[in-house]
């Protein structure tokens, strides 16, 4: 087949662009990519020869880098999965992951001002999208990748100087793998040689020295003043889990993460197993310091990987680890698990549910200690990943109580989000219930859009005129997890936005209840309007205790479904009956009690402020209006008529 003449992908050209131009200062990190792209691709190899072993033979795994001084060219080998033209097409020359052009803009802005925890531009794009391949193009002016997949028997031929394009071609290449090869720029002042043995050999040790599959590279020797070149392991390989913790430095840790999680930033904690007993298995986890772009969507550089003896079985096992702990990243050792294992006998295994179970509580026991001494670094981690986090609520009946007690909420008696920088804008259900008053009768909490908007909301008014704190739930995962969760401990969740929770004990009940009725009569006009305005969305109006200085709110039937979670529902292409809503009435408020006797006169007025009062209640609920022609008509008539009653005096 001829050459064909393919372009890159414009993502794709955008980031090779700051590739060629870039004035990163650790292009060495080049490497580092590409041994870190060869061991994916032999782990890859690994997996698929494992559910497929009689048609791929035996094979010695390993990647080799080749040196030529003299052409200044460095060539990084090897023999694992390889990729197809379509493959190369697909991987090299695009960039599928998504979000990559916003992750452009915001990687612009972040360049002028100098932000972004210190770090380069480059450095954030190299970890964030996988660029490690464009990498190579920091210091090299052209590049060439073979690559022949598993299975196939022709192999294909890449080449590209970075510019906007590539060329792809078919070629060979005598067992399956892929060789990159660099033409390095001329090297400049202050930069490193990248054909130089002891730098390479340095750069490797940095960066690459864990890596499970042997890294040979032709190295010179000298005997009797002779040059020959031999080749040389120039990788330790050792697992670095199954080293002891305080022999391992903090920057191999650094490194390894990195390889693992393709991630820029430095993890929020480690997490080292080291089980023995009836299963015996050493782990080393680690929680990120920010969800991934794609943590919602999809979780390609995921989880965690299984080796069984050191030697690597899968990545992201999803038997290994909970779907709601989905944002930590590492590695699982198995002592006892067979090297042939396959998916589907891992989910049987009783020796993978022991493992299963011990990380698990090795996990709530980190995050524990985490959020009693470390209650800044705790809070990160609740920013990034509480969401997912609370997941496990639903997910994990068995821990959805030591869920809870690790879960982090806002509440009225918090600073809120605008404070949050400085901390202290969390609370747990825990500290919560230390602050709450003997006579209050459960856990108080209301859900909705944003915290700061919840905090005016008409329905805490009467909570906070006892001193009753209440939560406030903004993810729209809350509404599901209170649903399921009728109570932390001993202490019962209680709606603050439902019309059965009211802050008044037993005997205060009862007497405003009398009160009420003795306004009922006054009452029944207005609400007979009420009602006959809005058929399809009340199913009552009435008057409440619940309101200080508003006057009026919208509640919810018991276990009705919140405004918030309605409108999500619509959003999502639900097609859901309509939910009928309370409205409540503050009897107290001037408003309500004209209004009472506007209705009982059958003032033609009457209406346009009814139909006002729902709207407001509806705004404050954070909800949209459904005719907002309506509002404002009605709002024009109030103004009109305040305005004529109160002409102004001169
Ligand atoms: P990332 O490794 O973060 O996905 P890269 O740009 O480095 O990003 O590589 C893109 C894809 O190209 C990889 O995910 C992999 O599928 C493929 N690839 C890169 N190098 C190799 C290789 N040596 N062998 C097989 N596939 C490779």
């Amino acid at each position: 087949m001829a050459q064909e003449k393919l372009f890159f992908q414009s993502e794709a050209a955008e980031l090779l662009k700051m590739m060629i131009h870039s004035v990163y200062s650790n292009k060495e990190i080049f490497l580092r990519e590409l041994i870190s792209n060869a061991s994916d691709a032999l782990d890859k190899r690994r997996i698929e020869v494992l559910s497929n072993s009689e048609e791929y033979g035996e094979y010695e795994p390993g990647i080799r880098i080749l040196r030529d001084r003299e052409k200044r060219t460095l060539t990084i080998e090897d023999n694992g999965i390889g990729m197809s033209r379509d493959e190369i097409v697909e991987y090299i020359g695009t960039i599928a992951r998504s979000g990559t052009k916003e992750f452009l803009a915001t990687a612009g802005k972040g360049d002028s001002s100098g932000k972004n925890d210190s770090l380069s531009t480059q450095e954030m794009l190299i970890g964030q999208f996988g660029v490690g391949f464009y990498s190579a193009f920091m210091v090299a002016e052209r590049v060439e990748l073979i690559s022949r997949r598993l299975g196939a028997t022709e192999a294909w031929r890449f080449e590209s100087a970075g510019e906007g394009s590539y060329v792809v071609e078919e070629a060979t290449r005598p067992e399956c793998g892929t060789s990159v090869k660099l033409w390095l720029r001329a090297a400049g002042e202050d930069e490193k040689d990248y054909v130089d043995e002891w730098t390479l050999r340095d750069i490797v040790r940095k960066y690459s020295d864990f890596i499970a599959y042997p890294i040979v590279m032709n190295c010179s020797k000298w005997k009797d003043k002779v040059e020959t070149v031999e080749d040389e392991v120039i990788n330790s390989q050792k697992a670095i889990w199954s080293r002891p913790e305080a022999e391992v430095t903090e920057d191999e840790y650094r490194e390894f993460y990195r390889h693992l999680s393709h991630d820029w930033q430095e993890p929020l904690t480690r997490i080292a197993i080291n089980a023995e007993g009836s299963v015996n298995f050493k782990g080393l986890l680690f929680v990120p310091s920010q969800a991934p772009f794609d943590m919602f969507t999809n979780d390609r550089s995921g989880g965690v990987s299984l080796y069984i003896r050191r030697v690597f079985i899968m990545n992201d096992c999803k038997d290994l680890i909970p779907e709601y702990l989905r944002f930590i990243r590492g590695v699982i050792d198995s002592e006892d698990l067979p090297l042939n294992i396959s998916r589907e006998i891992l989910q049987e295994d009783p020796r993978v549910r022991v493992i299963r179970r011990s990380t698990l509580r090795k996990v709530f026991s980190s995050l524990r200690k985490m959020l009693e001494g470390e209650r800044e670094t705790y809070e990160k981690f609740w920013t990034a990943f509480g969401r997912v986090f609370k997941e496990g609520v639903v997910q994990d009946r068995e821990h959805a109580q030591t869920i809870l007690e690790l879960s982090l909420f806002r509440s009225t008696a918090m600073q809120l989000v605008e404070n949050a920088e400085k901390g202290s804008g969390w609370t747990t259900p825990d500290e919560y219930i230390k602050r709450m008053k003997p006579d209050q009768e459960g856990i108080y909490y209301l859900v909705g859009r944003d915290a700061s908007a919840l905090k005016d909301s008409p329905k805490l008014e009467a909570f906070a005129e006892k001193g009753y704190e209440v939560l406030l739930l903004t993810d729209p995962v809350d509404e599901v997890v209170m649903a399921q969760t009728p109570e932390y401990g001993e202490k019962k969740f209680l709606n603050v936005g439902s019309a059965e929770v009211q802050a008044t004990g037993e005997e205060e009940r009862k007497e405003a209840e009398k009160k009420l009725e003795t306004l009922q009569g006054a009452f029944e006009p207005l609400k007979k309007k009420i009602m006959a305005f809005f058929p399809e969305i009340l199913s009552d109006a009435r008057l409440s205790v619940r309101m200080k200085s508003s006057p009026a709110c919208l509640v919810g039937a018991e276990n009705a479904m919140s405004l918030q979670m309605e409108q999500l529902m619509h959003a999502m292409g639900h097609e859901i009956p309509v939910v009928k809503r309370v409205l409540e009435l503050n009897p107290e408020h001037p408003v309500v009690r004209r209004l009472m006797s506007l209705a009982e006169a059958n003032d033609e007025r009457t209406e346009d402020f009814i139909s006002v009062l729902y709207d407001q209640a509806l705004i404050l609920d954070g909800g949209t209006l459904t005719d907002p022609g309506r509002f404002a008509r009605g709002l024009s008539r109030i103004m009109s008529m305040a305005l004529e009653e109160n002409p102004k005096k001169e």
